[in-house]
């Protein structure tokens, strides 16, 4: 899942950058309002956790011309403003969700996951396709034994699990190596060219060779059940 990160504070974006890539998060921080909605024009994620107090643009402006392009992209304010209008401010401009600095990150981690759980149009984070079930929280992938009852974890590295996350919330969409890219890494991160490859021929040797397909020309999937 990528996420883009607008804050101006550099100690408060390092720490919460560091947090969600150690969650596995692609991540791309901008530092200013204006710097928000060019890439927001040019780039897709999963979600936006967006400061109101930032530099050349606010916030709430850059939320407002976002939500004007018909954007639905989820977008939790994280903001210092505790004033009621502010919050309503951002709400009414289109926000999903709002959290007050100072926060807790476990909190924040929560919002994030539910925001984009909601996104997905699923009410749990618990995903179970072709035998196999996905714990975002616990981040556990387990394989159904036929009685399913019976569990068997499998391990997966971060990217592979990542790339099986992606595919698992939306059974039947095909993902392209680029796009699968997008999803992985961050503006900053090195890509070698065959690596998605290498995550899903990784993946088939866990998971067996029939849960991804490859749809020739375009990518690949996990087909609906
Ligand atoms: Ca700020």
């Amino acid at each position: 899942m990528r996420l883009l990160l607008v804050e101006d504070d550099t100690m408060i974006g390092e720490a919460v950058r560091d947090v969600l890539r150690a969650e596995h998060f692609a991540v791309d921080w901008v530092r200013d309002g204006e710097m928000a909605d060019t890439t927001l024009l040019s780039e897709t994620y999963d979600l936006v956790l967006l400061d109101l107090g930032l530099p050349r643009l606010d916030g709430v402006e850059v939320l407002r011309r976002l939500r004007a392009r018909r954007n639905a992209t989820p977008v939790l304010i994280v903001t210092a403003r505790d004033a009621v209008q502010d919050r309503v401010a951002g709400l009414d401009a289109g926000a999903d969700d709002y959290v007050l600095k100072p926060y807790d990150l476990d909190e924040l981690l929560a919002r994030i996951r539910a925001l984009i759980r909601r996104s997905q149009g699923q009410a749990d984070s618990v995903r179970e396709l072709h035998g196999l079930r996905l714990n975002p929280i616990t981040r556990e992938a387990l394989r159904l034994g036929a009685d399913g009852k019976t569990t068997e974890s499998i391990q997966l590295s971060a990217r592979e699990w990542a790339v099986l996350e992606v595919l698992m919330a939306r059974p039947g969409v095909v993902y392209s190596r680029s796009q699968l890219e997008d999803k992985l890494y961050g503006w900053k991160d090195e890509v070698s060219s065959n690596a998605v490859e290498v995550f899903i021929h990784g993946l088939r040797k866990k998971l067996g060779s029939t849960v991804i397909e490859t749809v020739r020309g375009l990518g690949y999937t996990i087909p609906a059940p």
